[in-house]
């Protein structure tokens, strides 16, 4: 399959990767929109949150327990955002399921 993420997180192709474990990988977003913009993603491909199944919950869980982690270790103290974008309306162009980790700056809403 030709998904950037699944090589990124096969090691295929290279990436800054802040944590990895057998479910998740996290690694810096390559257009940073903030000062720290990190990227969750699953190992296993699955396309956005709406191909995600209900036996995906466990794994969804740990996406944004790895999220809330890692804000800790950034020291994102002040808060951050936390983003999944889901199909063209939501503005997903990558099509591999991702967690968008934004802090270090303030966040404005309602996004556009
Ligand atoms: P989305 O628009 O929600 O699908 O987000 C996709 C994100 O993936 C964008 O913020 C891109 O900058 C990021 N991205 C795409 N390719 C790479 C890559 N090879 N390494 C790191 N980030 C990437
Ligand atoms: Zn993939």
């Amino acid at each position: 399959m030709d998904c950037i993420f699944c090589k990124i997180a096969s090691g295929a192709i290279p990436a800054t990767l802040l944590f990895e474990d057998e479910e998740v990988v996290a690694f810096a977003d390559r257009n940073p929109q903030a000062p720290v913009h990190v990227l969750v993603i699953p190992r296993r491909h699955i396309a956005s949150l709406a191909q995600a199944a209900k036996t995906d919950d466990a794994l969804l869980g740990h996406m944004f327990g790895t999220v809330a982690e890692l804000a800790r270790t950034l020291q994102l103290a002040n808060g951050y955002r936390s983003v999944i974008n889901t199909g063209p309306d939501g503005g997903q162009t990558v099509e591999h399921l991702h967690v968008h980790l934004l802090g270090g700056r303030g966040m404005t809403w309602p996004p556009g």
